[in-house]
Formats: C-alpha cells, sequence, structure tokens
C-alpha cells in the first residue's frame, strides 16, 4: 500500500505538524517502502481533542450499532486480507504464509468476535438492591509495537470501540504502513470522525506524549517491560487505570511419559515462528535428564528444517528479523549464550550465507544452558531456543517459574490431567495443554513483571469499563 503523509485525525487524513518523517524499511533487504510522518505533541493534542469530542455521541450510540460497524470493519478486514499480509510481510519479514494464516486471519477473527461481544455483553449488571452500569472509561491512549502489528491494533480497538471508549493510537515505528492500513478500514467501515485516531511517531517524543497527556483516560501498552515501566509510572501519577502487556521468558515443560518427539516438534515450530519474535513463545524447554540427549538432538534436526529465506516466497517459515538492531541483539544474545558455556547445537550467531543484505538470524539451539544463564532469564526475541535439563517435577517447576517473567507457556504430558496439575502451579498467565490451540476468546497477559491486564473476549472488553452502582 501507498504511506499516507498525513495523521488519521478526526476522520480525515491531516498533514502532522512537522516536517519529521520515519522510514519504514523492508528488513529482507533493506529497501525503502515508504515514509510515514513523525508526529509531535502538537499531533498527540489534536488526536485526543477530536477523541474528547467524539465521546459522548460514540458512548451514547447503542451497542447494537456500534456492533455493526464492527462487524463492518471485519469486513473490510476480510476483504484487504491479502494486501494486510502483503504489508505486514514486506515491513516486519514475516513469511508470506504465516502473514496470512496469523497477521491477518486473527485480528479480522478478534474484531469479529467483539462484534458479537458488542451486541451481546450485558454492560449492566444486578446485584442486590443495586443495578451496577457498565460504563466506558473515555480516551484510550493505545501504543503498540510491531511483532504482531495488526493484532495488537485490534486487541485494543475492538474492544475499546466495543465499550464505547474512543481511541489515539501511536504504533510502532517499524510498522506504520499496516497502521495506515487499519486507519483506512475503520474510515472504510464508517465509524463517526473522531472515534478512532492515529498519530505515527517515535516512541519518546509522540507516545511520550500521549502516556503523559491529561486528556487521555486509559492507557494500554504493549511493547517491552522497561517502556512499560515508565508508562505504568506515568498512569500511577495521574491516577489512570493502565494494562501493560509487556515481555515473557515462556518454559515448555515436557514432563516424562509425554510424547516427545511432538513436544520438541511443536515446540521448536512456536519458538521459530515470527522469527521468534513473539512475547508468549516458549523460549526456555525444559526435558528430564533421562530423555535430555535425545530431546536436544531432536531440537537441533526440527531448527535445520527453518532454514532462512525470501519472506515473499510461499515456501519460506523463517524470514529476517525487524531490524538491524534487533539483528545485533539477537545475535549479540547468542554470542553471550556461548561465552556462558552453553552448547550450540543448531545455528549461530554468524549471518546465514546468501542473506548478507537483510537482518536474518539463523535458526538456533542452545543445549546445556543453566537457569541462571541470560540466554535462560531475558527475552531474545529471536529465533533461539535454550533447552534445559531437570531432575525431577519440583525442579521443572522451580525452573519454569523461576524468571521475572510469567506470559504463557506449556506443559506436555502423558494425559492431560497431570498437565494440567502442573499447569495450575505455574505463575503464568496463559498454559498451552498438550499443544492447545490458541483462543482468540481467551483471556491473555501476564502474571509477575509481563504485565497487568488482560486482553481478548469479554475479559478484554472489561478493561475499558468502568462501573456506577445505582441503589434502590
Ligand atoms: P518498545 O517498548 O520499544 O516499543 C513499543 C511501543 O512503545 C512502540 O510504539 C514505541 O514507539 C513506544 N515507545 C517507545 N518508547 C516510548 C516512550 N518513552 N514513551 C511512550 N512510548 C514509547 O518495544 P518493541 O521493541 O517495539 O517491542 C518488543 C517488545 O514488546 C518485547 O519485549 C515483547 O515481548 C513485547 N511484546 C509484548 C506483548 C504482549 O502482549 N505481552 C506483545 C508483543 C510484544
Amino acid at each position: 500500500m501507498q504511506a499516507h503523509d498525513g495523521m488519521y485525525i478526526d476522520g480525515e487524513w491531516r498533514p502532522a505538524t512537522s516536517t519529521d518523517t520515519i522510514e519504514d524499511r523492508n528488513p529482507a533487504d533493506g529497501t525503502l517502502l515508504g515514509t510515514v510522518p513523525a508526529g509531535g505533541p502538537a499531533d498527540v493534542d489534536a488526536a485526543v481533542a477530536a477523541a474528547r469530542a467524539a465521546f459522548p455521541g460514540w458512548a451514547a450510540t447503542p451497542p447494537s450499532r456500534r456492533a455493526e460497524l464492527l462487524a463492518a470493519l471485519h469486513r473490510v478486514l476480510e476483504t484487504r486480507h491479502e494486501e494486510i499480509a502483503r504489508t505486514v510481510t514486506r515491513e516486519l519479514g514475516a513469511p508470506i504464509g504465516f502473514a496470512r494464516a496469523v497477521q491477518a486471519s486473527v485480528p479480522a477473527a478478534v474484531c469479529a468476535s467483539y462484534a458479537t461481544l458488542a451486541a451481546e455483553h450485558p454492560f449492566e449488571e444486578r446485584v442486590g438492591n443495586s443495578r451496577v452500569l457498565h460504563e466506558p472509561i473515555g480516551v484510550v491512549g493505545a501504543i503498540t509495537p510491531w511483532n504482531y502489528p495488526l493484532h495488537q491494533i485490534v486487541a485494543k480497538a475492538a474492544p475499546a470501540l466495543a465499550a464505547g471508549c474512543v481511541m489515539v493510537l501511536k504504533p510502532a515505528e517499524d510498522t506504520p504502513l499496516v497502521a495506515q492500513l487499519f486507519a483506512e478500514a475503520v474510515h472504510e467501515a464508517g465509524f463517526p470522525a473522531g472515534v478512532f485516531n492515529l498519530v505515527t511517531g517515535l516512541g519518546p517524543v509522540a507516545g511520550q506524549a500521549l502516556a503523559e497527556h491529561d486528556g487521555v483516560d486509559l492507557l494500554s501498552f504493549t511493547g517491552s517491560t522497561a517502556v512499560g515501566r515508565r508508562v505504568g509510572a506515568l498512569a500511577g501519577g495521574a491516577i489512570k487505570p493502565v494494562a501493560l502487556e509487556l515481555g515473557g521468558k515462556s518454559a515448555n515443560v515436557i514432563l516424562p511419559g509425554a510424547d516427545l518427539t511432538r513436544a520438541v516438534k511443536v515446540g521448536v515450530a512456536n519458538v521459530m515462528a515470527n522469527s521468534g519474535q513473539t512475547c508468549s513463545a516458549w523460549t526456555r524447554m525444559l526435558v528430564h535428564a533421562e530423555q535430555y540427549e535425545e530431546a536436544v538432538e531432536l531440537a537441533a534436526s526440527a531448527a535445520n528444517r527453518y532454514p532462512p529465506g525470501d519472506p515473499e516466497d510461499d515456501a519460506t517459515r523463517l524470514g529476517p528479523v525487524v531490524n538491524a538492531r534487533q539483528y545485533e541483539r539477537v545475535t549479540g544474545y547468542i554470542a553471550r549464550g556461548e561465552r556462558e558455556g552453553a552448547r550450540l547445537v543448531a545455528g549461530g550467531a554468524e549471518a546465514p550465507a546468501g542473506f548478507e543484505g537483510g537482518c536474518y538470524v539463523r535458526p538456533t539451539v542452545f543445549a546445556d544452558v543453566r537457569p541462571e544463564m541470560a540466554v535462560a532469564q531475558e527475552e531474545i526475541f529471536g529465533p533461539v531456543l535454550s533447552v534445559l535439563r531437570y531432575e525431577d517435577t519440583e525442579e521443572a517447576l522451580r525452573i519454569a517459574n523461576g524468571t521475572v517473567y510469567g506470559l504463557a507457556g506449556a506443559v506436555f504430558a502423558e494425559d492431560e490431567e497431570s498437565a494440567v496439575a502442573f499447569a495450575r502451579r505455574l505463575e503464568t498467565g496463559q498454559v498451552d495443554i498438550n499443544g492447545g490451540r490458541f483462543n482468540p476468546l481467551a483471556p491473555f497477559g501476564g502474571y509477575k513483571r509481563s504485565g497487568v491486564g488482560r486482553e481478548l473476549g469479554t475479559h478484554g472488553l472489561g478493561e475499558y469499563l468502568q462501573t456506577k452502582s445505582l441503589q434502590f
């Protein structure tokens, strides 16, 4: 798609107040895809003012009408599915097959789920002699990252709009085109002017201005723990609700008796998807000592079946990482793992042959990883798996719970019951049992430093509502 050179504010594309721009480059080969305006505080002011003005009308719009508009938005996202997938492939480097199946399809499904929820949600309840009204909080300031760029936008915008809130979005610098495409889709669907507004810009400038803005009633942030802490502190200082979806270092616990071949294969696929740039990725695989060497061999050969390739090629399963900075970060961690004494059994820090013009990282597996190593503790955000050994179930639990994060995880066991018993003891917001599928209606969010609040389904809708009790 063609980049807009303005901001989407109050239902129209308006020139930015500054001439600064952000270059959007394809990480596969460095080509320039387009430039978008780098907004500043004045653009954020205009967007928040437009949202505030639209709020009373939108909050008073019957939920059934809000549902119709969300259903219309879903239809536009379906119609533009291929364009969305291609845009994400070019901006992010996600392989086209994955971009179609996940990057474009999941947001459409989430949008559809909120069209249904807006129509069916009660928005009020009876508690004894009280009528409790669930009312929209107001103007939402949303700040999103680049790794699932449209999903992260829709996971905030759809519930916010379903709840009767209005929004100003500041998307990630690396994926502004798909954010502009979403604004076009909102426009095409027929939402009233000002209900959704887009300001592209740099995090420390436009993002910061939005996070600090007095006219914003709720902040919803997805991104790194470092920036999440700042946004959370600003919200706390201003006594505003805040939702934070942050990083992870999730464990895939393979218990004795599980189907080892399947558990390792599914586990490696989970890490390699989206080049390892998934906040919920199971980047630590925990295996019992007796099956450890077999699992390491299986993991290495599974990883070698993800050769880096051109993301626009239908056959590619592993594309580049998003940009040169992430490339440096990920390969830096691989070098660090080797220095700390982990055993490299697949991949490595050197660039794959033939792909020197892009940000490609080899699919990498470390064995003999000890729980205290950086590659077992820190979020790498690349195609890097650490395989750890445990002697008994209690040790597996200690290792699994032994990081500051708690976003997701997996348990593979002989039977569902023992997997669930183990999952109950995990300090994490989601656990996939024996390879359970992603559910776009299930609450998603973190324990511990992986965040505050939940997205998706009714729990996600609840984040954008506040209650008022009427006593009779
Ligand atoms: P990031 O925190 O650098 O950026 C996220 C967003 O915050 C971007 O839009 C950026 O422009 C903005 N930003 C940066 N500095 C800011 C500031 N000072 N004030 C306000 N906004 C600012 O993260 P990233 O590198 O873009 O994304 C990767 C991280 O996001 C990873 O740590 C990953 O785990 C996390 N993530 C979490 C989830 C989740 O749901 N839990 C989902 C995706 C990504």
